[in-house]
Order: structure tokens, then sequence, then C-alpha cells
């Protein structure tokens, strides 16, 4: 008897498990096809210069309008397209659509790109990042790479290449989600950043957490005597905003600026900001 009702717990974990598994192979072959039907698309969340509270650039966020799971985050699919050999054409496709984007904003205005380590690793990058800039005429000035320390686990030499590369664009490169790794301070030295983003579970804490305030405070000092902007992510209220400013960020970033917006409300918020303010009024 208790042996049937193992029996009967297996063949129930194995049709689970192959559920699980038709659920994995049909979310792959959609997005297989994710590009090809125009389903993926960017959103882009505003940046804000701490000093005049002016926006001055944006972040390219990737989207999956699934047909049948609606918006899907890019945490859910990024992997996956990793995982596929898709990560390629998913990260092209953001790059030209957010350069393309960017041409029509105000030109002061900046926009930021997350890379793969898998694009990094890629030695055609800094090639057909100048194709995409000379394509939608957008200047390498305008545009930042955003890396987590996570691309930079392998072969630095290559790297540290493919990085200046990508300078020599005029491109600047900012090193996302600092603090989380394993050696956030070791890698601001190996590898030519310009920007360093404090990870937002550093910011949420704030101002009450005592490790954290002392953690942004270094932080954002370290980024100021090495040269670098510091950007602090995950800003959502506005004692966040006045700890990060006083503490020496010099862009800020979070939902109490905005959530991430659809490519024309981006446009609109940068048209209205950018009127000086005689218009407005
Ligand atoms: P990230 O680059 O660190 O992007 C910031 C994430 O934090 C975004 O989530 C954004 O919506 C969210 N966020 C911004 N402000 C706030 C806030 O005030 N509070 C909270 N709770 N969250 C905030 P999203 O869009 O879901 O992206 C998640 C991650 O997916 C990104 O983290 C990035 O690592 C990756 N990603 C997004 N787009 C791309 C892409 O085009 N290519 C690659 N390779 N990765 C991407
Ligand atoms: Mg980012
Ligand atoms: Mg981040
Ligand atoms: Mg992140």
């Amino acid at each position: 008897r208790a042996k049937e009702e193992g029996r009967g717990a297996y063949r129930f974990y194995e049709q689970e498990m192959n559920a699980r598994m038709q659920a994995r192979r049909t979310f792959e072959h959609d997005l297989r096809r994710a590009i090809a039907r125009q389903e993926l698309f960017v959103v882009y969340q505003p940046q804000v210069d701490s000093t005049t509270g002016r926006f001055d650039g944006a972040e390219a966020l990737v989207r999956w309008n699934h047909p049948d799971q609606g918006i899907v985050s890019p945490a859910a699919f990024i992997p996956l397209a990793e995982d596929l050999g898709l990560i390629g054409a998913v990260g092209e496709f953001v790059l030209r659509k957010a350069c393309t984007d960017a041409m029509t904003w105000p030109s002061h205005m900046t926009v930021s790109v997350n890379l793969s380590p898998m694009q990094l690793r890629d030695q055609r990058l800094a090639a057909r990042v100048a194709c995409i800039l000379a394509e939608t005429g957008l200047s390498g000035a305008r545009l930042e790479l955003e890396l987590t320390e996570n691309a930079l686990l392998q072969d630095d030499g290559r790297t540290i290449a493919m990085l200046h590369a990508l300078r020599a664009l005029g491109i600047r490169i900012s090193m996302d989600d600092f603090g989380t790794g394993y050696s956030s301070i070791s890698y601001l030295r190996r590898f030519p950043f310009d920007k360093i983003k404090i990870d937002q579970s550093f910011v949420r804490q704030l101002p009450e957490d005592g490790e954290s305030t002392a953690i942004v405070r270094a932080i954002a000092t370290l980024g100021q005597q090495l040269g670098m902007t510091v950007t602090a992510e995950g800003v959502e209220t506005d004692a966040q905003r006045r700890f990060v400013s006083a503490s020496g960020c010099g862009q800020l970033q979070g939902f109490l600026f905005s959530k991430p917006v659809t490519a024309s409300d981006v446009r609109a918020m940068f048209d209205a900001d950018a009127l000086p303010t005689s218009a407005v009024a």
C-alpha cells in the first residue's frame, strides 16, 4: 500500500516535471520568435542631475509583450536568452532602439543600455556598436553602457581591450549594481569605468539604517575621488533623495522621479523639462 502510494506520488511528480519541461520548451520557442514578431520593446527610466534637479538622461530597459502571458520582465527572460544564444540579437535590438529613440531627445540627454556578460565577450561588440551609432546618427558621447560585475569575471586582458575600444567611440562605461558583487572595489581599479551606480539595496535602507548610510557615503566619496560620476539607483522617497544628494551622488534614478515609461512618454517628459522656466509659466 505504501509502495503504491509512493508510486502514485512518483507518477504525479513525473507529470509535474513533464508539464514544466513542456512549458519551458514552449517559452523558449516563443522567445525565439519574439524578435521577429516585434514582441520585444524598450521602456526608459529617466535619470536626474542632483545639482539642477533636471533630467539628464534615461536608462533603457527591455520588456517582452508575450502573447499569452502579458508583459514579461527582463529578469525572467534575459537569462533564457543567454542560454539559447539569443542575447546577441536581443542586445542589438535594444541598442539600436535606444540610439534611435535618443536621437529624438534634447541633445544633452544621454541613454544607458545594459549589456550582458556574453555580449561583452563577443569580440565584434565594439564594431557592432560603432555601426549602430553610424546608422542612427547618435554621438557616442550620448551613449552609456552598463555592466555588472559578473561581466568582468573572465579574461581581464580582452575585457579591458574591449572597454577601451568602446570608450574610443566616446561611450561611457558604468558599473551597475555596485556593492553587490564580491570584489566591486578591485574591479574599479582593474577596469576603465566612468560611472558607478550604487545598488538599490543600499538606497532602500536609507536614511535610517546606519550601515547603509555609511556604505552609501563611502561609495559616493570613493567615486568622487576617482573622478567618476556616482548614480544612486532606486530612490523612492524624498528623504532618500536628500541623503544621496548630500552624500555626493551626482545623478539620481528611481520611482520618486519616474517609473520606466514608454519611448513617447519619456520624450514628452524631456521636452517639457528642457523648456525654459519662463515658457513653462
Ligand atoms: P538594472 O539595470 O539594475 O535596472 C534597474 C531596475 O530597477 C529596473 O528593473 C527598474 O525598473 C528598477 N527600478 C528602478 N527604480 C526603482 C525604484 O525606485 N524602486 C524599485 N523597487 N525598483 C526600481 P527591470 O526593468 O525589471 O530590470 C531588471 C534588470 O534586468 C536590470 O537591472 C538589468 O540588469 C536587466 N535588464 C533590463 N533591460 C536589459 C537589457 O536590455 N539587456 C540586459 N542584458 N539586461 C537588461
Ligand atoms: Mg542597469
Ligand atoms: Mg542596477
Ligand atoms: Mg540589476
